[in-house]
C-alpha cells in the first residue's frame, strides 16, 4: 500500500530530528522528506556522522534514497522492509559512533533475525552519549522495556583522531511502556578519568576535584590509561547507580583547559540531577522518548525540557500513533507522558 510521505522541516533541530525521523520512517514503512537539514548549525546539512547514519538506515531496510550526500540540506528516504544480519559501517572521521547506533536500534529489534552491528568512528565525543553511557544509563531501561541488546566497546576513539569502535548484537523484540518516575535511593557512585596519550596528573587532577566536590572517596575513583596511540584523549565519567536508573554524566579534556574546569563542567551536571527530584537528567531523557514512543507508552521525569526533548516529541509524534504529554510537578521536575492517541 502506498504511504504518505512524511514531510519535516530539519530546522527545529539538530541531527538529532534527522536520525529520529529516520528510526520511524523504518519501523512504520512510512517515506520521509526532510528540509533545512541542521539549517541553524555553523556547517548545516549533512556530515559524515548524519550521512553515515543514513546510508546505514537505508542499508538495513533497502531504502531509495536522494540527497545522501556531504553537506546535503534535504534527503528523501523511501523504506522498504527491515532485515537483520551482520553489518559494519565506518563513519570515516570521528564522528559519534553511538549516535548512528542509536538510529538503527528500533528498526533492529522489529527485524525477523538477530542483527550484528559494528560502527567505527569516535565513541567519546563531546556533545554525543560517550559508548558508557549507552552501556551503563540508557540500555539497562531499554532491556527494562524488553530490548533483548548486548553492546561491547572494542576500541576507544576520540576526537579528532577516532579510529574507535563499538558493536552490538540485537536480538528482535517487543518493547513495553515502562514508567520511570523516581531515580530511588542512590546505591554507588564512580568517577573514571581515562586519558590516552595525556599525562597523567590531569586525569588525577580531575579526580581530585571530584573528591573535593562531590565527596567521593579514593576507592569510588579511578584514572584508566588507554594505549597512547587511541589518543589524544581525555574524558571524566561520572556514574551514580540509584535503586531504578542509573546515570552517567561526562565532560571531556580540550587542550588549553584547566583539568579542574573540565571536572566542573561534569561535577556541575550531576550536582543539578542530584540536587533536584527527577529520576533522570537531560540526556537520557530525550534518548528514552523514542524507545517508549515505541513501545506504545511511558513516562518520566526530568529536571526541565530541553530543545532536544522538544523537537524529538513533534518528530515522534508526527510518525506514531501516541501524545505526549509534559506537566510541571514542581521546581526541577518535569513529567513526561507517552500515551497512544485515543
Ligand atoms: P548537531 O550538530 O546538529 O547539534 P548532532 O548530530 O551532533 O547534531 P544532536 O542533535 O545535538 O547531535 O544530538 C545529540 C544527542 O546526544 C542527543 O540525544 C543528546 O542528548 C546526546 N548527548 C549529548 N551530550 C551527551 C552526554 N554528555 N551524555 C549523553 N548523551 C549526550
Amino acid at each position: 500500500m502506498k504511504q504518505d510521505v512524511i514531510e519535516l522541516d530539519g530546522a527545529i533541530g539538530g541531527g538529532q530530528v534527522l536520525r529520529s525521523a529516520l528510526s520511524l520512517s523504518m519501523v512504520t514503512g512510512r517515506p520521509l522528506s526532510i528540509k533545512n537539514i541542521r539549517a541553524r548549525r555553523s556547517r548545516p546539512g549533512l556530515l559524515r556522522q548524519h550521512l553515515t547514519a543514513v546510508l546505514a538506515a537505508a542499508q538495513v531496510c533497502g531504502a531509495t534514497v536522494q540527497g545522501a550526500e556531504l553537506g546535503s540540506q534535504v534527503l528523501s528516504f523511501i523504506p522498504g522492509p527491515i532485515r537483520g544480519g551482520d553489518f559494519s559501517f565506518a563513519i570515516g572521521t570521528a564522528g559519534s559512533c553511538t549516535l548512528v547506533l542509536q538510529t538503527l536500534l528500533p528498526a533492529l529489534l522489529l527485524a525477523p533475525e538477530v542483527s550484528r552491528v559494528r560502527v567505527c568512528g569516535g565513541t567519546h565525543n563531546p556533545l554525543a552519549p560517550p559508548a558508557d553511557f549507552l552501556e551503563l544509563a540508557w540500555l539497562p531501561q531499554l532491556r527494562r522495556m524488553g530490548a533483548k541488546v548486548e553492546l561491547q566497546l572494542l576500541r576507544h576513539g576520540f576526537v579528532p583522531a577516532g579510529g574507535g569502535e563499538v558493536e552490538v548484537l540485537v536480538q528482535p523484540s517487543r518493547l513495553v511502556p515502562l514508567h520511570l518516575l523516581e531515580r530511588g535511593a542512590l546505591l554507588t557512585q564512580r568517577a573514571t578519568a581515562l586519558i590516552a596519550g595525556i599525562a597523567p596528573h590531569v586525569a588525577e587532577r580531575e579526580l581530585q576535584q571530584v573528591g573535593k566536590r562531590l565527596g567521593m572517596t579514593q576507592d569510588s575513583m579511578q584514572r584508566m590509561d588507554l594505549d597512547q596511540g587511541r589518543g589524544p584523549g581525555n574524558v571524566l565519567l561520572l556514574e551514580f547507580v540509584c535503586e531504578h536508573v542509573t546515570e552517567v554524566f561526562s565532560a571531556f579534556g580540550q587542550s588549553g583547559r584547566r583539568a579542574e574546569a573540565v571536572a566542573d563542567q561534569a561535577i556541575n551536571q550531576a550536582r543539578d540531577w542530584l540536587g533536584g527530584e527527577a529520576a533522570v537528567a537531560e540526556h537520557l531523557a530525550d534518548q528514552l522518548l523514542m524507545p517508549m514512543a515505541l513501545a506504545g507508552g511511558g513516562s518520566f521525569t526530568t529536571p526541565r525540557m530541553t530543545e532536544h526533548l522538544h523537537s524529538n516529541i513533534a518528530v515522534i509524534e508526527r510518525f506514531l500513533p501516541v501524545t505526549i504529554e509534559c506537566r510541571e510537578e514542581g521546581p526541577d521536575r518535569l513529567k513526561v507522558e507517552c500515551r497512544p492517541l485515543a
